[in-house]
């Protein structure tokens, strides 16, 4: 058994254009699997694909906009059409608004949770059934150190991401039978184009990040690239519903 060779396998990032999608990305490009990239950006995308090009496996942009159910499930038709197959769901798009919770507007809360929440049900669900004909499949979501910790300014946020890890043990159980494997991975602090803007907003974030985490950095997207190759790879076979820290020891210390 090759244990994290993805030679033939079809994967989609969702929000693979950059930051932690692109960081996983390129992992699992480099282990030999097509990439489809996912996202609404076109111009960034195609820089992405570019780049994974260069590691001599196929990839391609398909656009989506994932709050919208329609384009899920347009998405997942799509790949299935032009690769023939699906062997790996990538749910990383997400996106946060940030202020006290009495000032969010209902319709903020919601675009919180449809993007990062519901999007991801949408599109897993969208996937069994090519994974059940294929015999087997991996998703991994992508969930955050809020999946753990409450978020003052980010109520939506850490709701949606919570709920991520147990939509992730709820699908896990579900489709063991069917040799789906559905994993979490809660990245600690990553410095990305999300988090940039939260240290502009945040007053003393930075400072807080560093002191807080045991590694005693921030973690790069590139940080992500082997926890992506091991789930969705042969070596993680019997490991499903698992939520993954991958955050420089900062869920761990007291
Ligand atoms: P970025 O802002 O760099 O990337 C977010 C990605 O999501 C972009 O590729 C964006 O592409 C895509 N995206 C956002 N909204 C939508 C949408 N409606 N439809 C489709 N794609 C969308 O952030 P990160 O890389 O930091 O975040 C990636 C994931 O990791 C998120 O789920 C985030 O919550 C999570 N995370 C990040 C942490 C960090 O420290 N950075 C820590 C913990 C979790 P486009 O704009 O082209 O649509």
């Amino acid at each position: 058994m090759k244990l994290f060779d993805l030679t033939g396998k079809v994967a989609v990032v969702t929000g693979g254009n950059g930051g932690i999608g692109l960081g996983m990305a390129r992992g699992l490009a480099q282990a030999g699997a097509a990439v489809v990239v996912a996202a609404r950006n076109a111009a960034k995308s195609a820089a992405a694909v570019a780049e994974l090009e260069g590691f001599g496996v196929k990839s391609a942009f398909i656009a989506l906009d994932v709050a919208d159910p329609g384009s899920c499930r347009g998405l997942i038709a799509q790949v299935v059409e032009r690769f023939d197959r699906l062997d790996i769901l990538v749910n990383n798009a997400g996106m946060s608004i940030r202020k006290p919770p009495e000032a969010y507007e209902l319709g903020e809360w919601l675009k919180v949770i449809d993007t990062n929440l519901n999007g991801v049900f949408v599109l897993c669900q969208a996937a069994h059934a090519p994974f059940k004909r294929q015999g087997g499949g991996k998703i991994i979501n992508i969930g955050s150190m809020m999946s753990i910790f409450g978020g003052a300014y980010a109520a939506p946020y850490s709701t949606s991401k919570g709920g991520i890890v147990q939509l992730t043990k709820s699908l896990g159980t579900a489709w063991a039978k069917d040799n789906i494997q559905v994993n979490a991975v809660l990245p600690g602090w990553i410095d990305t184009e999300l988090t940039r803007d939260a240290r502009a907003q945040v007053k003393g974030l930075n400072e807080r990040v560093l002191a807080r985490t045991p590694a005693g950095r921030w973690g790069v997207p590139d940080d992500l690239s082997g926890v992506a190759v091991f789930l969705a790879g042969a070596a993680s076979d019997f490991v499903t519903g698992a939520a993954i820290p991958v955050d420089g020891g900062y869920a761990s210390e007291f």
